[in-house]
């Protein structure tokens, strides 16, 4: 029996430091606890610990200039470059291939005058909202060219917040231009666009001229573990609770059951700050679950992808992967 694809979205990564800290508007957890603002590289190796026990796939984005504090090649304000190595080696040498790796464009916060490197008056997403194919295009490449730089082969772009969605088709140009001119690729993904509680949600092709292509690949579900930043409940019952939503302990309920019903693909979200849980990790310990509760229902019947593996997927039968009609 041909297997069901699954994958399993990370946003907002970065080494170190944290990005939602930067961009947070209150810099306070809604419990009241100051919003965490480096995340020791512990959490990062546990999550690549519960990976490998079960085989996750997905995508993982990594930030390049972090919140604007500099970037990841010539050192980030407030972060030791040994913790930063550290980190960037473990996602190249024990998230990779698994998870393709892409930058979530270049700060997650405000944005970049590319000329000077400084940081423009307005965030990421209000700045994109009035670009075009010809600015869009630099600021990509800018975002692509740092992750190879540090030894990354990215294929793909992450939206931060809802980067582009204004300018969409300008954006998706922009996509193609920046992976073929930085990466060598006639072909891209991106994430941008949540399918949820529709039936047959899956990725579509958003652009496709005859030579060259990019695939939007959607999250098909909600993000479950963000609850666990704003609370400092983190028993065991808790847990199992948050990973119920998804997937309950008997695989027969939960959002993954609900998309599988409706025929479609499950690619599962989260974000870094809802695994590291503001430094508690029990967004990872209901991740460990979840991923355990899916081996135990589903075994060989699902099959993680990484965004790579999708994309490839999708090249090879184009005609049963076309654009929605959303909104
Ligand atoms: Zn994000």
């Amino acid at each position: 029996m041909k297997k069901i694809p699954i994958s399993l979205i990370i946003d907002d990564p970065s080494p170190v430091v944290s990005v939602y800290h930067a961009h947070h508007d209150t810099g306070f957890t809604r419990d009241g606890r100051p919003i965490l603002e480096y995340v020791p590289n512990e959490l990062f190796f546990t999550f690549c610990e519960i990976v490998r026990r079960h085989g996750l796939k997905g995508k993982f984005s990594v930030v390049p200039m972090p919140g604007n504090r500099g970037d990841i090649i010539n050192g980030i304000d407030g972060a030791d470059e040994n913790d930063v190595a550290a980190w960037l080696n473990g996602v190249r040498e024990r998230l990779c291939p698994a998870f393709s790796v892409g930058p979530e464009m270049l700060t997650h916060n405000k944005a970049v005058d590319l000329a000077t490197g400084q940081a423009l008056p307005m965030n990421e997403r209000d700045w994109a909202s009035v670009q075009t194919e010809e600015t869009l295009t630099p600021y990509v490449a800018k975002a692509l060219s740092i992750l190879r730089e540090a030894g990354f082969a990215p294929l793909g772009v992450t939206s931060p917040w809802n980067f582009g969605i204004e300018v969409e088709a300008d954006y998706v140009k922009a996509i193609s231009n920046a992976v073929l001119q930085v990466c060598g690729s006639k072909s891209a993904w991106y994430f941008l666009r949540s399918r949820r509680d529709v039936p047959d949600a899956k990725p579509w092709v958003a652009y496709d001229d005859g030579d060259r292509c990019v695939v939007s690949i959607p999250a098909t579900a909600r993000d479950h573990f963000w609850q666990t930043i704003d609370t400092t409940q983190a028993d065991d019952s808790f847990v199992s609770r948050v990973a119920d939503e998804i997937i309950t302990a008997d695989g027969k309920a939960g959002e993954l059951i609900d998309i599988l019903n409706r025929n479609g693909m499950p690619i599962l979200i989260t974000h870094w700050q809802s695994l590291v849980s503001n430094g508690l990790g029990t967004g990872l310990r209901a991740l460990d679950e979840v991923a355990t509760r899916i081996e135990r229902n589903f075994g060989d019947a699902l099959e993680w992808m990484s965004f790579e593996e999708i994309l490839t997927m999708v090249l090879a039968n184009k005609e049963q992967y076309p654009k929605p009609d959303f909104n």
